[in-house]
């Protein structure tokens, strides 16, 4: 342990755009935060493909990019972004009191105030042979690692917007993509699946699960089960994306924050309070409906004037 602590106003914790958003509204209101990146820097829009829809970028824009503006833009106003992971939380439960974080299992910080904007993490089916094959064929981000399956055949799982905009994504790329959905529709939104349904490489299969990846080190094929018929058939694949949801970032805060059952943080009303006075929680960590960029940005925004005007009454 580090025998120094750092004593500040405002602790942001994650850096994708709730985070970034926070950020530049924090400082700009002196509250001289300091933001850890944990290990994705930039959260999970480095990992998407072309942002279209976020407001102001009249031509769309490339997730790295846009995510390099939001960092910038906060730092032009003081934020201090430094690369770590918060590791432990020790939350005051008073009015005022102060919240004692961990940084890399040795730095101490006492926050006045902490912003929680870690965000969620892609989920996968589970199964030994996609763990063990994780980096030998199997991914949950296509833009990572789609670049590896150029020329080459590879399947999709999944059948909500991430899996149609991966799939279109790797169509790009790849010769073809089969999407397995495990239901008789895809929930995708219409647009995108509209786009699925007229890429001509990219064909969808029905009431099928992955049942097992097939190959040793490296992806050989996959097999997979009609649900419906228990009939089975492989597939020859080099390339599996898994891409059915994400998981919120929270294991952190377990009996420290209230939690709805799948791990979300629970915020109160329209604000971004938690249940512990000067703890606040932005973006997708806290909502498993919108989970978009400008949603996010907009709860980070919130979290900084929530976190502010906490601050203010105190004085
Ligand atoms: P979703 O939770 O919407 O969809 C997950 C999909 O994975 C579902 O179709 C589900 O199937 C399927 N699934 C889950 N578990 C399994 C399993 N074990 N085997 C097979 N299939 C499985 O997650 P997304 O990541 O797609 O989207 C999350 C949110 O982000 C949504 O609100 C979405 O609109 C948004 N989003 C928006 C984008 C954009 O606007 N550009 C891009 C990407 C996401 P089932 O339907 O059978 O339950």
């Amino acid at each position: 342990m580090s025998d120094t602590v750092e004593k500040i106003k405002c602790l942001i914790v994650g850096s994708g755009p709730a985070g970034y958003t926070a950020a530049i509204y924090a400082s700009r209101a002196e509250l001289y935060p300091i933001m850890y990146t944990g290990m994705q820097m930039g959260g999970q829009l480095t990992t998407t493909t072309e942002v279209d829809n976020y407001p102001g970028y009249p031509n769309g824009t490339d997730g790295t990019a846009m995510m390099e503006d939001f960092k910038n833009q906060a730092e032009r106003f003081g934020t201090e972004v430094r690369f770590g992971m918060v590791t432990a939380v020790e939350f005051s439960t008073e009015v005022g009191g102060i919240h004692k974080v961990t940084v890399d299992g040795s730095k101490q910080i006492e926050a006045e105030t902490v912003i929680i904007s870690t965000g969620a993490t892609a989920k996968y089916l589970g199964m030994e042979s996609e763990q063990r094959l994780i980096g030998g064929g199997v991914s949950a981000c296509a833009t990572c690692d789609g670049f590896f399956y150029k020329g080459q055949d590879v399947v999709v799982i999944g059948a909500g917007d991430t899996a149609a905009e991966e799939a279109t994504y790797l169509s790009n790329i790849c010769k073809t993509v089969t999407i397995l959905v495990r239901k008789d529709y895809m929930r995708a939104s219409k647009a995108m699946q509209a786009r699925v349904n007229k890429t001509e490489n990219i064909s969808v299969i029905y009431n099928t699960e992955l049942d097992e990846v097939l190959g040793e080190s490296v992806v050989e094929g996959v097999r997979v089960i009609n649900n419906q018929t228990k009939e089975k058939q492989v597939i020859d694949v080099t390339g599996v994306f898994i891409a059915i949801g994400h998981t919120p970032n929270t294991e952190l805060f377990k009996d420290v924050l209230d939690m709805d059952e799948v791990g979300y943080l629970i915020t109160k009303g329209k604000s971004t309070k938690t249940n512990l006075p000067g703890v606040f929680a932005c973006g997708d960590v806290q909502d498993k409906e919108y989970r978009q960029a400008v949603t996010a940005a907009g709860t980070g925004c919130m979290a900084a004037l929530d976190s502010e005007r906490y601050l203010g009454a105190l004085e």
